[in-house]
């Protein structure tokens, strides 16, 4: 959690930025939409459709409004735990972790 926090979670904004590789594109955004879109921590969590379903998960528990906010997912108590229960259920850092 601090590290997605500070950005620091290894998606492809990040690996690029440690050289780990060469662009920072959403793999799944460019298989499936043929779109270029850098993976940042606010493509992942807010925007990215390859995970509307756990996405729309994490609306009905907290809210659309908190849902849309960042802040509120990294500041507050409920906003944290639905968050962890969201990259969880996308397992898009454990694809990346191995
Ligand atoms: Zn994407």
């Amino acid at each position: 959690l601090i590290q997605i926090r500070s950005g620091h979670i290894p998606i492809n904004a990040y690996l690029k930025r440690f050289k780990k590789r060469d662009n920072d594109y959403c793999d799944n955004c460019l298989t499936n939409t043929n779109r270029i879109l850098p993976e940042t921590v606010n493509h992942y969590i807010l925007d990215c459709p390859t995970y509307n379903t756990e996405r729309d998960e994490l609306k009905r528990k907290l809210g659309r409004a908190n849902a849309v906010d960042l802040e509120r997912l990294f500041k507050t108590e409920k906003g944290t735990r639905e968050l962890l229960n969201f990259l969880d259920a996308t397992k898009r850092l454990k694809q990346a972790l191995g």
